[in-house]
């Protein structure tokens, strides 16, 4: 069962796989979030079935959002739309979730490959920051005062992977042909950094987790952790952040992992 969340938050790429699943814990919780706002590229597509059960099933808490985030026009719009619902126009919560691996050896990865995983893994969550700052920073302002309660400040978790640790990525990933996402992903562990500094100030607290290799479309079914164990840990982890985990990268049973 998932640790105590609370407040609103909006999750990216939620129709499947990890998303998928941490808006289900979300909403089965003991003690839910106020507001989940689901993204989803395609909220009519083949792929939405699960989602919508879920959101049928938690009416009063789950908000189907349609948001691509390669697409400004779509992240603006989305933003639109939860602002509208959002309680005091308060966001806690931000999981930079969706991404994706196009497989990629050095003869094979070339420039289209490079730029469609990085605007999807990397500049999606920097355009999701900027769009949903004026949202979180209104959280952080109301929780000022609590600021020991992890659950009731403003954060932005991405979602990273141990693939993308310069120092740790395990030998047998360095060789395996995943050129595009490692290197964005790695990417987005540094754009973590920045902006863990820059937001500092605002009380709002950015960091990057690793969910373990799990069995999604992405992990493959030979992956050793079911979703279900993966997105426990994550949301056990993001229930007891603190400022001291500001800019880090933390996989999900809060194990730090060097960058
Ligand atoms: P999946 O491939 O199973 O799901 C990816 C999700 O991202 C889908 O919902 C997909 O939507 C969505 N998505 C992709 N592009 C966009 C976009 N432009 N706009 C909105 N949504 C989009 O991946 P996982 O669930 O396995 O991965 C979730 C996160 O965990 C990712 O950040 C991944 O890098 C990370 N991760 C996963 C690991 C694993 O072993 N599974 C290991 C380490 C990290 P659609 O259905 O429309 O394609």
């Amino acid at each position: 069962m998932a640790a105590k969340i609370t407040g609103s938050v909006l999750v990216t790429g939620s129709n499947r796989g990890i998303g998928l699943e941490l808006v289900r814990q979300l909403c089965e919780s003991t003690c839910p979030p106020s507001q989940i706002f689901a993204g989803c590229r395609d909220p009519n597509g083949p792929r939405v079935k699960a989602l919508k059960e879920l959101a049928q099933k938690h009416q009063h808490l789950v908000t189907i959002v349609e948001l691509d985030t390669t697409n400004q026009a779509s992240i603006t719009e989305a933003a639109k739309v939860v602002g509208g619902q959002l309680k005091d126009r308060s966001l806690n919560l931000l999981i930079n979730n969706a991404a994706v691996n196009i497989p990629g050896s050095l003869t094979e990865t070339g420039e289209q490959q490079m730029m469609q995983v990085f605007q999807t893994n990397t500049v999606g969550p920097l355009l999701m920051i900027k769009e949903f700052l004026l949202f979180l920073r209104t959280a952080a302002a109301q929780s000022g005062a609590q600021r020991e309660m992890s659950s009731q400040r403003s954060a932005v978790v991405n979602v990273s992977t141990l693939i993308s640790s310069i120092e740790k990525c395990p030998e047998t990933f360095l060789h395996a042909p995943m050129y595009p996402y490692r290197v964005s992903k790695a990417a987005l562990n540094m754009l973590t950094r920045c902006l863990s500094e820059d937001l500092k100030k605002d009380g709002i607290l950015v960091m990057a987790l690793h969910p373990g290799w799990v069995q999604t479309d992405m992990g493959g079914p030979e992956a050793p952790l079911s979703t279900e164990d993966s997105v426990t840990g994550m949301l056990n982890v993001i229930s007891s952040l603190t400022e001291t985990h500001m800019g880090t990268l933390l996989d999900w049973e809060g194990n730090r992992i060097p960058w």
